[in-house]
């Protein structure tokens, strides 16, 4: 059966999407951790990232790269975090979440629970300035 995130890049399920190559979906995270806070997966359904072949696993981290740059652009803050758990959506999956202090990254904080505008107006200002870069 297709992952929730399969399902998400064929449209079935809907996204804010942030970006979108041939090979790869970055949008914003349901319950985040922070405004920006975006998941970026290979389209091809992989759970464990350390199973991703090599050059996709490169070039996701280097898609992942410019969607953190977009993301810093966009968000104010000190860094853009990269963190790897996946251990709820068996399909590869790498957090990028704008912080200003480590403890910005914790999973265990409260997630934010925004409105459907702005998620929307997240997703269109970080869209539009990967599509700048
Ligand atoms: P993990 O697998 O532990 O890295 O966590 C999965 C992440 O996917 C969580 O942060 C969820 O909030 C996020 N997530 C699950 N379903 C969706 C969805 N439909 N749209 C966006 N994010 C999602």
């Amino acid at each position: 059966m297709a992952t929730i995130f399969t399902r998400i890049v064929e449209g079935e399920i809907p996204s804010y999407k942030i970006a979108e190559s041939k090979d790869f979906y970055a949008f914003l995270d349901i319950n985040p951790l922070a405004k920006g806070h975006t998941l970026v997966i290979p389209k091809k359904e992989v759970d464990y990232i350390f199973d991703v072949e090599d050059n996709l696993y490169k070039e996701l981290f280097l898609f992942a790269k410019k969607t953190g740059k977009a993301i810093e652009s966009v968000i104010p803050c000190k860094r853009v975090g990269i963190i790897v758990f996946g251990l709820d959506v068996p399909h590869a999956h790498i957090h990028l979440i704008p912080i200003n202090k480590a403890s910005d990254m914790s999973f265990e904080s409260p997630k934010l629970s925004l409105e459907k505008e702005e998620f929307e107006e997240i997703s269109s200002a970080i869209r539009s300035a990967f599509g700048k870069m």
